[in-house]
């Protein structure tokens, strides 16, 4: 374990500003300097005698001034340049000099050297004149920058001083972590609770950071600064290996998640936490921001919930990107795109129908997630096509079924906003319904919310098409685009789907449990169904119970299957 010492934040900063300042080394030469003009002050004020310059004799008593103004200028040096200490220092000399000048002048006799005592005096008060006005401006300087290092909000550093702090661990060259945090749904806070409520959170989440960096509370020396929003960095240095880095991330991860309580509120966080490794990963500063920032999208794509991931070169993306649009293109090309269904049920249970989730393996035979290949098929545009192949084969499905066990269970298919904004998009479903037998009100077009935010006039009227033609339309992962009430008012949907991320948080606390009950009040106020996505427990099946929810869907009652598997579970629906 690494011993921290008396560590704390603030010692750090002034460290570093002070590195900014003079050296030591300045001070030293300018005290060798003072004693030299005064030692040649003095020999020339007692030397007789005169020298030749340019063919004129000048007294050697004669350059005593000079080095007397030698003397003065390094008294001043010091003052401008070493304030406090070089004042004090600085009149302890002069001072010290009076009872020697008396001696010399009145006991001695040495008429010449009462200019010395005059000049002394006067530079006294210059150096008292410059030492009080100059500390006027150093006040003022002072607050300044300690405006410009620190966040209002917080009182934490911020993203500049962060900076000077790493580029000063790298300049002594030891090793330590970047790591980039980013609290999750902070949003929904401000948005819910209002900013004062947002504000009051993040001081106390940066106060409770502070506490362990400044009290020794990791194995490590930390500091923590706050980027800008919902967003810090944390620095971590003094660590023996990598495992030691993540135990320091996760003590702060769950000093983060300890209940938050303001005007009698509780709020439960989670962040994620992204991070690189200097010199490990780069040497340069630039890249190091950029990996952290890297390993910490990686994880929000991926969900919600905290994590902590490392860089590494595939978060970067470009080549995984490529790979994965080559295995798109060559599944779409050779019939390998298929899909998964996932029941979705009534409260009381019963079999409503099901969602069709596009499926892609890897040479290797493994799943890849939609999470990574959906995203990188909206960028290439061939998101169309795996819609349109999971519609085409999720109206089989239907077909099939309904002929063999008569039932008439929904199927609901996912659509890229991309490809519902295109031309084509209504007559392309217009053609897979044509070939099938299938009435369009068991079918359901998802669509998520953001569409309601981005392009909602184009939006609304693709989507009075899909109802004037039957389909019924839901809308996706709701309550994580932060959509209005009045687009959503507006919107001719059926169904309200609601995120995951809330049903996880919903029985972590009665404030986000009566989140959910007013999303589902809200959806039953306009007229439309509500469905809770991602039910894990049973737990929360009875929370929705209570609450009204219509339907479930979730691993709970039953994860994507293949379409054998559902057509099982139609049949014993309807007792077949
Ligand atoms: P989505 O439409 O919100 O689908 C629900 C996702 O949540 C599915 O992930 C499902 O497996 C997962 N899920 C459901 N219940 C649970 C649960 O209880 N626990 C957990 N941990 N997960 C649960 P999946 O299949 O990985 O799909 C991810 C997303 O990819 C979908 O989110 C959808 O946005 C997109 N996607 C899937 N298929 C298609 C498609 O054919 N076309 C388009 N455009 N997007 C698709
Ligand atoms: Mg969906
Ligand atoms: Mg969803």
């Amino acid at each position: 374990m690494v011993k921290k010492g008396n560590y704390n934040i603030d010692k750090t900063l002034n460290n570093l500003a002070l590195k900014k300042e003079t050296p030591k080394s300045a001070f030293i030469l300018l005290m060798l300097l003072y004693a030299i003009a005064a030692f040649l002050t003095m020999r020339a004020s007692t030397t007789q005698g005169f020298v030749s310059f340019a063919g004129t004799q000048i007294r050697f008593a004669s350059f005593a001034g000079v080095f007397s103004m030698l003397g003065n200028i390094c008294i001043i040096c010091l003052v401008v340049l070493f304030r406090r200490v070089g004042y004090i220092v600085s009149m302890i000399i002069l001072v010290l000099q009076f009872p020697m000048m008396t001696v010399n002048v009145f006991v001695r006799g040495n008429i010449h050297a009462i200019s010395g005592f005059f000049s002394n005096i006067l530079i006294i008060g210059a150096i008292s004149i410059i030492h009080f006005s100059y500390r006027k401006i150093l006040n003022y300087q002072k607050n300044i920058r300690e405006q410009a290092v620190t966040d209002r909000i917080t009182g934490l550093p911020n993203r500049f001083a962060c900076g000077e702090l790493i580029a000063d661990l790298q300049k002594r060259g030891g090793k330590f972590a970047l790591v980039s945090i980013d609290l999750n749904d902070f949003k929904s806070i401000n948005d819910t609770m209002g900013h004062d409520t947002g504000d009051e959170v993040l001081r106390v989440v940066s106060q409770r950071w502070m506490d362990m960096a400044n009290n020794n509370k990791t194995d490590t020396v930390d500091f923590v600064a706050r980027n800008s929003g919902d967003e810090f960095m944390l620095v971590i240095s003094e660590f023996d290996t990598v495992s030691t880095v993540e135990k320091t991330i996760t003590a702060y991860k769950d000093e983060l998640e300890k209940k938050i309580t303001i005007d009698d509120c509780d709020y439960f966080l989670t962040a994620c936490f992204g991070y690189t490794l200097f010199p490990e990963d780069s040497d340069v500063i630039e890249n190091l921001y950029l990996f952290s920032d890297a390993a910490l999208h990686e994880l929000k794509k991926t969900g919600s919930g905290s994590r902590i991931l490392r860089f590494s070169p595939d978060v970067l993306n470009t080549e995984k990107t490529l790979e994965i649009e080559r295995k798109i293109r060559s599944a779409l090309n050779s019939d390998k795109i298929f899909f998964h269904l996932q029941p979705q049920y009534g409260i009381d249970h019963s079999l409503r129908g099901f969602e069709a989730l596009a499926r892609l393996k890897d040479d290797d035979g493994s799943y890849i997630s939609p999470a990574d290949f959906i995203p990188v098929a909206e960028k290439t545009g061939l998101v169309d096509r795996i819609d349109m192949r999971v519609f085409e084969l999720a109206m089989d499905f239907l077909d099939n079924v309904s002929k063999e066990t008569g039932s008439d269970v929904t199927l609901s298919v996912n659509v890229s906003v991309r490809h519902l904004m295109k031309n084509n998009f209504i007559e392309n479903i217009k053609n897979i319904i044509a070939s099938h037998n299938i009435a369009p009100e068991r079918i359901e077009i998802e669509i998520t919310e953001s569409i309601m935010i981005d392009s909602a006039e184009k939006a609304l009227q693709r989507i009075d098409e899909i109802k004037s033609m039957g389909m019924k339309v839901a809308i996706d992962d709701f309550g994580t685009g932060y959509s209005s009430l009045s687009y959503l008012k507006d919107f001719p949907s059926d169904m309200l789907k609601i995120d995951k991320s809330f049903i996880d948080q919903m029985n972590l606390s009665e404030s986000s449990r009566q989140y959910v009950a007013m999303i589902i009040s809200i959806g039953h106020i306009l007229d439309l169904k509500v469905i809770s996505e991602g039910v894990e427990s049973a737990d929360q099946v009875d929370v929705l119970k209570n609450i009204g929810c219509d339907y479930i869907q979730g691993f709970v009652w039953g994860k994507p299957m293949p379409p054998e598997e559902a057509g099982k579970l139609v049949k014993e629906s309807v007792g077949k």
